[in-house]
This record gives structure tokens, C-alpha cells and sequence, in this order.
């Protein structure tokens, strides 16, 4: 199965590919949904639309605690009549007469007649009469949002595929939607391989490991959305990766996605890539230029139910697992959560220090991002892709093209959010 390097961007142009053939597909899987409250719809993906119940605002609304007038008056600064207070949550009763202020406060309802809201700040008193503090002036309109401004009744306010954040959730609220409709979550099968792993709670023989790569992927997958379906590790022996990967196409995992760590270099014991072609695996990259994670590998397998289940083969050091996963594995799982949102998420920031090295590959170089004004990103020293501890004190990746030999210090780099 093996076939040659990709760049980074021919092989994110396959998983683009395969995402646009599942949406063109004759019958595209029906995508399930279920309804969720609005209170645990965080971090969701929309499946109906939401729409306006009624104009936004309501009603004309003061943006000031001050004075509702009529702009042309008050722009005089003559002293007008206090004739009416409006709180929050009240309707006027009557109209705003020529030679009148109402007190209005933030929030309220502007009454019929008034133009305009001076700010209290902005006003002067004498007894029961109230004036715009000379030599202000007021323009028509000023402190107020007109009725149905933000939107009117009936107007899409989020589509299907909108990722459900604070924002979304606020104004699913303001429509009276206390429940939403939203896509189930993409079940990702997560299989460890390798024979030096032992669980976590396990206790590790001196030439063993913990397997980190599990955890480390439910949390990638639970964080973008998907639901992870932890398998039980497996060691390198062709029987043993046979059975495991038959049993994920079978309907007892009914996984939507699979990622498979380790056993895919060139070692003798690498044999994730012979169990899948023994499964019947179609690959559409088997290597990509970037250091780290070259070896990933993108196909599909056909699940005992005829749907496809697409799979990843992600290199097994655990930083090539993460890069690979945020670079391919993450945009596909979106997609098959109905997720509109682009992935991988890319920034620009000023390199603190130097970078040289080999041109050649698309490197991705754990490091801290300041993200400020001027977000500045210092590369993290590590020693190599199995350097966890290196990896827990990163907080993105520095992109380095392949054709660059060295980035010069402030230099403008792009980065990989995580
Ligand atoms: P492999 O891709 O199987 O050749 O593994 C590459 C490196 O990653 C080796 O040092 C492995 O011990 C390590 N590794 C593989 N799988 C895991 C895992 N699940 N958790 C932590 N390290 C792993
Ligand atoms: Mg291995």
C-alpha cells in the first residue's frame, strides 16, 4: 500500500476531497440528530435553523440611562419638562408631547414621539425641568436602537452547522428556544497498538511504556466534538490487529471514524498497514512531507452495514499523533459532525528567537504563543516527537514551510492552534 510523500497541502486537499464526495454522495448518510436543552447545548453542532420569533429588539430601545426627547429641542438646550420615567421591563403609557424629557433608563422602551435619548451624564436639572448641558448638540436616532434593527421576525440567525457557543446559545435564548435540535456526535474508534504499551493504571516493566496516545486522542476527539470509543490496546501481531480491526467494521462498534496509533514506520513490527490492506482498506495517502507525523496515513474501510468508515493511521510517538490529528483527522470529524467550522485553525505571530534547520518538510515545532496585540511565539526545546513533557508546556504549534532553512528572530511566523 505504500505510495509516495504528499505535501501537506495535496494531502489536506485528499481529506477535502473525501469530505466533498460524502456530501455529493447519491445518498448522503442520513445524519441523526437528537434535542438537547439549552442549558447542556454548549460546544454542539445545530442541526435545525433558528429564527427570529419576533423583531430585535421589540421595541425601540434606549442603549443610555438619560432623557428621551425630540432631538431638535433638545439640541436648543432649553429647558424641557419632566412628563414621564420609563424603567426597564415597562411599557409608555402615552406619547412624548413637543416641550418634554422622560426619564428613560437602559433597556426601556423609547415612548412614541421621542427621537432621541440624552445621556444622564449629558444633562442639567432645575426642579421638575431638564436640559441638554449647552453646547451639546443631539442627532436623531442618538442612544436608540430602533425596533427590529438587529433583526426582524422571521430572519435566520443561525444555520444548520453552526458550532453552538456562548454567542449562539445567547441568542437561541433571546428566540424562546429552550431546546435545540443538534447532530449527534461522530463516534471515533481510537485503537492503540504497540507491544511495549501498558495501560495507565497498569504497572509499566522497565522496557515499557504507559499508553499515553488513548487518553491523549479521547480528549482531541471529545474537545472537537466527537464522541471517542476507546478500544483496548493492541500488540504488534497481525492475528490480534486482524480481529480488532474486524470488529470495528462489524456493527458492535458502529464507529463513524477510526484512528489507529503506532505500527506504521518501517519497523519489522509495524503491521497496521498490512492488517488494513488485509481488511480490504483503500488509501488515499500513505506518507506526507511534514516532520513531525510523515508516516499518517488516510484510507477507508467498508463497515459491515456498507457505509464507509474512513480511518487515519497516525504515527504512534505521541506528538505526531496530536499534529496529525489536528491537521487531518479534526477537519473530517467535523465534517461528519455536520460541524461548519474550518479546520485546521491557523494564526499568524512574530518568532521570539531563531529558527534554522533542514527546508525539505512542513515542520510543526511545539511552542508558546503570548497571544496579545502583537501575539509572540517562543518554540519550546524538546527532544523530538516523544517529548510529552515537552508537548504539556505548548500551547500551539510554529509552522515552518518547507522551503524555509531558517526564520530570523521577530520574524513572522504562522501557527497551529491546538
Ligand atoms: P511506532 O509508531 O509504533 O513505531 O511508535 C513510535 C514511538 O511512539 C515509539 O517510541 C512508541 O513506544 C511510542 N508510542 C507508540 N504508541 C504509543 C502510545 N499509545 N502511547 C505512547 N507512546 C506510544
Ligand atoms: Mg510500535
Amino acid at each position: 500500500m505504500a505510495s509516495t510523500l504528499l505535501s501537506f497541502f495535496e494531502a489536506s486537499e485528499q481529506v477535502q476531497l473525501f469530505i466533498h464526495a460524502l456530501a455529493e454522495a447519491a445518498t448522503p448518510p442520513q445524519k441523526p440528530t437528537e434535542s438537547v436543552s439549552l442549558a447542556s447545548a454548549a460546544g454542539r453542532v445545530l442541526a435545525e435553523a433558528v429564527r427570529a420569533d419576533r423583531d430585535q429588539p421589540p421595541f425601540a430601545r434606549s442603549t443610555r440611562d438619560g432623557f428621551a426627547c425630540r432631538s431638535a429641542e433638545a439640541s436648543t438646550n432649553q429647558l424641557l419638562s419632566l412628563a414621564g420615567h420609563l424603567r426597564a421591563g415597562e411599557t409608555p403609557r402615552g406619547n412624548l408631547q413637543s416641550g418634554e424629557v422622560w426619564e428613560i433608563m437602559t433597556g426601556a422602551p423609547v415612548p412614541e414621539g421621542a427621537d432621541a435619548v440624552f445621556m444622564v451624564e449629558h444633562s442639567e436639572h432645575s426642579s421638575n425641568f431638564i436640559r441638554l448641558a449647552a453646547p451639546r448638540t443631539l442627532q436623531a436616532g442618538e442612544n436608540i436602537v430602533p425596533r427590529g434593527a438587529e433583526a426582524h421576525a422571521g430572519d435566520l440567525l443561525l444555520s444548520p452547522g453552526a458550532r453552538l457557543g456562548p454567542a449562539q446559545i445567547a441568542i437561541a435564548a433571546q428566540c424562546g428556544y429552550d431546546q435545540l435540535s443538534v447532530a449527534t456526535r461522530p463516534r471515533v474508534a481510537i485503537l492503540s497498538t504497540g507491544d511495549e504499551l501498558v495501560p495507565v493504571e497498569g504497572r509499566p516493566g522497565p522496557s515499557q511504556i504507559r499508553n499515553s496516545n488513548s487518553p491523549m486522542l479521547a480528549a482531541l476527539v471529545t474537545a472537537g466534538g466527537g464522541e471517542p470509543i476507546v478500544l483496548p490496546v493492541v500488540s504488534d501481531q497481525d492475528e490480534l490487529l486482524d480481529f480488532v480491526i474486524a470488529k470495528v467494521v462489524s456493527t458492535a462498534v458502529s464507529a463513524d471514524m477510526l484512528l489507529i496509533t503506532g505500527g506504521i514506520s518501517a519497523g519489522r513490527f509495524d503491521l497496521v498497514e498490512g492488517a488494513l490492506s488485509r481488511a480490504g482498506a483503500r488509501l488515499f495517502f500513505g506518507g506526507v512531507a511534514i516532520q513531525p507525523g510523515k508516516p499518517v496515513s488516510f484510507g477507508q474501510l467498508v463497515r459491515a452495514d456498507g457505509q464507509p468508515l474512513p480511518f487515519f493511521a497516525l504515527p504512534g510517538n505521541p506528538i505526531s499523533s496530536a499534529v496529525t490529528f489536528h491537521l487531518f483527522a479534526a477537519p473530517l470529524m467535523a465534517a461528519l459532525g455536520d460541524d461548519s467550522t474550518p479546520l485546521p485553525r491557523f494564526a499568524l505571530a512574530r518568532l521570539a528567537g531563531e529558527w534554522r534547520g533542514k527546508p525539505g518538510l512542513t515542520r510543526f515545532l511545539p511552542a508558546w504563543c503570548d497571544f496579545g496585540p502583537a501575539s509572540e511565539v517562543r518554540l519550546i526545546p524538546w527532544q523530538g516527537s516523544g517529548d510529552i513533557a515537552a508537548f504539556a508546556r505548548a500551547n500551539c504549534f510554529v509552522v515552518i514551510p518547507p522551503e524555509a532553512g531558517a526564520v530570523e528572530e521577530g520574524g513572522l511566523v504562522q501557527i497551529l492552534l491546538t
